[in-house]
């Protein structure tokens, strides 16, 4: 277009012609005589004669650089830190290490992710959260709770606050009331707490399931195990999920007021038939995921396919990775159930 206009020296033009811009209000300097029309007109800076070219160029360029990051972090796998606990229980109940190893043997075959399982307490490799997506923790728990030892929560709160899931797995969801209830309730939305939580063991019947990313696939489901309950929750279950939620029986009250065996509370609640929720998913205001689930006591239950498909889930789900329609495909043979028991003696 500009090349239809003619500059238009001052040497050139007349003295009325030279005055001209000034009486219009326009630049001398910028001025061009326009050959079709005679009319002057100002001419546009050459930065904003390129200015569009510019911001199509840089525009396609960010397009394609974005692109290229997301191709990267979408080829670079999610990873899952497990971090099992040290040997307890009897035999083929709180099998730390054989179940985490179980849950990463079925996630090494979903594509996108890489899981690490850290035995026996607390990994000693500071390095070992480095790039977590999320964290499983399926440990023995209480005072003796080897992630409120040390500096552990101010360094998992760290993480936490990077975004990273947390996913406690049966006694792991408890902390005590003094040190950890605080952070998990936060982290995962609901913790064990002694004196009103307890711990029997009961046919937990789920007979619906949310919709929820984490429910994909799993069908209603029973099964026997120490499912914990009368959670403490924060009020309303605000900011929580209930996944998993059962009416407990009677017989859960079959044992005298403990720490974990029985309170007023409890009794009021399950003799008003109350549902208790045994498995739940926290979205932490930041976006951060938690997940809580009080099964886990028997270890062959992973041979379960709703159980174990719900961790699985919910394992991808806090590493914020992709939970197909139909739930996290997996199978467990009864082999793999017998392999990586801790050494415990006994009968199984
Ligand atoms: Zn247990």
């Amino acid at each position: 277009m500009n090349n239809m206009f003619a500059r238009c020296p001052r040497k050139k033009v007349g003295r009325a012609v030279l005055s001209a811009p000034r009486l219009l209000g326009m630049d001398p300097d910028r001025c061009f005589l326009d050959n079709s029309s005679g009319a002057l007109r100002t001419a546009r800076p050459a930065f904003r004669r390129y200015l569009p070219r510019l911001l199509r160029f840089f525009g396609l360029s960010s397009l394609a650089i974005c692109g290229l990051c997301l191709c990267a972090s979408a080829s670079e796998p999610r990873k899952i830190v497990f971090v099992a606990g040290p040997p307890s229980h009897g035999p083929a109940q709180h099998e730390h290490r054989a179940g985490c190893l179980l849950l990463k043997s079925c996630l090494d075959k979903v594509p996108g992710y890489s899981s690490v399982v850290y035995s026996n307490g607390w990994p000693s490799d500071s390095a070992a959260f480095d790039g977590a997506s999320t964290i499983v923790l399926y440990m023995d728990g209480g005072p003796g709770h080897p992630a409120l030892q040390d500096d552990r929560l101010q360094k998992l709160d760290a993480l936490m606050k990077k975004g990273v899931g947390l996913a406690c797995i049966h006694y792991a969801t408890e902390p005590t009331k003094e040190k950890g209830e605080k952070e998990f309730l936060d982290w995962i939305g609901g913790a064990f707490e002694i004196n009103w939580s307890v711990n029997p063991h009961w046919d937990a019947e789920f007979k619906t399931l949310p919709d929820h990313l984490i429910t994909h696939g799993v069908k209603p489901f029973t099964i026997l195990d120490e499912w914990y309950f009368h959670i403490r929750f924060p009020e309303d279950m605000k900011g929580v999920t209930a996944i998993l939620s059962a009416v407990p029986p009677a017989s859960t009250m079959n044992r005298e007021d403990g720490t974990h065996s029985g309170n007023p509370a409890m009794r009021e609640a399950v003799k008003k038939h109350e549902p208790q929720c045994v498995a739940w998913a926290r979205e932490r205001p930041d976006g951060g995921r938690g997940f809580g689930f009080t099964g886990g006591h028997f270890h062959h239950n992973w041979g379960n396919e709703d159980f174990r498909k719900l961790v699985l889930n919910a394992i991808v789900w806090t590493a914020k990775g992709n939970v197909p329609p139909d739930g996290l495909e997996s199978t467990v043979t009864a082999e793999q159930l017998e392999q990586n028991l801790d050494p415990k003696g006994g009968k199984k």
